[in-house]
């Protein structure tokens, strides 16, 4: 099956960050990149491929994208990785 077939069935969550709307979508993005921040278009897209501690990591850091558009990449790879290894440590994980 094609990623591309399914593209309109991932879902896209409407979210709040940095008080204001954004659009966090599930995307088929190139092997390299496991997530991505459009600032203007206030999109986050996430690849549906990832799973687990990366999810987690990935999500975090796109966030704090959203958030903190001002800060450069190091800062934001590093805190997202310190946020996502402590969540990890205390046992949270997805369920779904
Ligand atoms: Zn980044």
């Amino acid at each position: 099956m094609s990623d591309e077939v399914d593209e309109d069935r991932r879902p896209s969550d409407n979210v709040i960050l940095g008080g204001r709307p954004w659009t966090l979508h599930r995307a088929n993005l190139p092997k390299s990149e496991y997530g991505r921040a459009h600032i203007d278009d206030r999109l986050i897209e996430v690849d549906h491929r990832i799973r687990g501690r990366l999810e987690l990591d990935t999500l975090i850091h796109e966030m704090l994208h959203a958030v903190y558009p001002f800060l450069a990449e190091d800062p934001v790879n590093d805190s997202a990785s310190e946020i996502a290894s402590i969540l990890w440590k205390l046992g949270y994980r997805k369920v779904n």
